[in-house]
């Protein structure tokens, strides 16, 4: 059986969305920025997007910028907002200890400029108290930057109450809603969000495009420099294929949010109940406030790389946090910033569920995860320790309330 449940890492091109690009590839293949007639339609077709992306966000289309994805969106919007806060004095960023690397890299850089950045906790259940952001807030803040939902761990953030605590605090607010916005409805006005960031391949869009939102007044300053698209503001022949199948993508998602979320809702109870059986381990993030196509586990004892290639090998393609393949051997920050310990978040586990995802696949990664977990700890000196008492358990033996 092949299954692919790592929908978190990238998802599958729909056939509609392949046929929707197939034209601007072969017929109007004209620079937008051309004056002729097959320019001119090209250009049409990207207003015409604009349009419609602005109107699943509730934007106007003067606030939509075509990027080349969601790592160039979070990184224009939070270099702009921390040049806009310079200029008024203003350096302090504050943003989560479980962002994207898109984030949290783009942070660090601008630390090395002068910036005081203050990651605010995630707490055991991934999820930031707005309170402690507001209490975080100082007069030099140029920008609250803090992910709708996270990539591993599913958890969603209570956004609008951000957004409102910056709002009458007068701060800039961004949000990553790459992970969310195919399973949250999302209104940048209703939730006063300044700046949001999306990638198309994470909704069955192609790679390579995502969308920069960005409140009308918000100056903001180049990542790309050169010509004039994107008001100026993002140099580049712009994507149009890609940008035509992000929309169309962007538009079946959200039309689709409430009977995904149905049916993920019981898959996730599926696997959630099956994984919890499993002798020493645990969900990893709230159970409730996450987005449904996310279950996210620690188990005692394994390494998550091994984990994820046996599980490769019975067909099943999921992900773990641990990233010896990204060439490190550091654990998830993520799972660090929940607090789990470096030994239990190497054995971590995240299945992300898609369309297709059906509760035979789902009762066949349960059972394969079981036998995977088994056999691994057959053989592991760590797990022998921990069965002879010369090293204390991290979860109780079982999880199941
Ligand atoms: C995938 C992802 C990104 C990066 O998007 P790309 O289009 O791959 O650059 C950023 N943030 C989050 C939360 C993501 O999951």
């Amino acid at each position: 059986m092949f299954v692919y449940a790592d929908n978190a890492a990238t998802t599958a091109v729909s056939k509609k969305v392949v046929e929707a690009m197939l034209p601007y590839y072969t017929e109007v293949y004209g620079n937008p920025s051309s004056l002729y007639t097959v320019g001119q339609k090209a250009k049409e077709a990207l207003e015409d997007a604009r349009e419609r992306v602005a109107k699943l966000i509730g934007a106007k289309p003067r606030e939509i910028y075509f990027t080349s994805g969601g790592s160039e969106a979070d990184n224009q919007a939070i270099i702009s907002a921390a040049r806009l806060g310079a200029k008024k004095g203003k350096k302090h960023i504050i943003s989560t200890k479980f962002e994207h690397h898109a984030v949290l890299h783009t942070l660090q850089a601008l630390e090395k400029e002068g910036f005081e950045i203050t990651l605010v906790d995630v707490h055991e259940n991934g999820v930031v108290v707005p309170s402690e952001i507001e209490a975080a807030i100082r007069e030099d803040t140029a920008l609250v930057t803090v992910m709708y939902a996270n990539n591993e761990i599913g958890t969603i953030q209570p956004i609008a109450e951000i957004g409102a605590i910056c709002k009458a605090k007068g701060v800039l607010f961004h949000t990553d809603a790459v992970q969310a916005i195919s399973h949250v409805h999302i209104n940048v006005v209703e939730q006063n969000i300044d700046m949001l960031s999306i990638s198309a391949h994470k909704f069955h869009g192609p790679k390579g495009v995502g969308v920069l939102y960005a409140r009308g007044g918000i100056v903001l300053t180049n990542v790309i420099n050169g010509g004039a698209q994107e008001r100026g503001k993002r140099a580049g022949t712009e994507n149009l294929a890609g940008i035509v199948g992000m929309t169309v993508a962007l538009e079946d998602a959200i039309a689709h949010i409430d009977e995904n979320n149905e049916k993920f809702a019981k898959l996730q109870d599926k696997l959630i109940d099956g994984l919890s059986k499993i002798p020493y381990s645990e969900l990893n993030g709230d159970r409730n406030s996450r987005v449904k196509s996310n279950v996210n586990f620690c188990f005692e004892g394994i390494e998550g790389e091994s984990l994820l290639l046996l599980l490769d090998d019975k067909g099943i393609s999921v992900s773990s946090g641990s990233a010896c393949t990204s060439g490190s051997l550091d654990p998830s920050h993520v799972l660090l910033a929940i607090g789990r310990p470096h030994e239990v978040a190497h054995g971590s586990l995240r299945i992300s569920l898609g369309e297709d995802v059906t509760e035979e696949q789902v009762d066949y990664i349960v059972k394969s995860v079981t036998e995977v977990v088994e056999y691994l700890r057959g053989f592991s000196p760590f797990w022998d320790d921990l069965v002879e008492g010369k090293r204390p358990h991290v979860f109780k033996e079982s999880s199941i309330a």
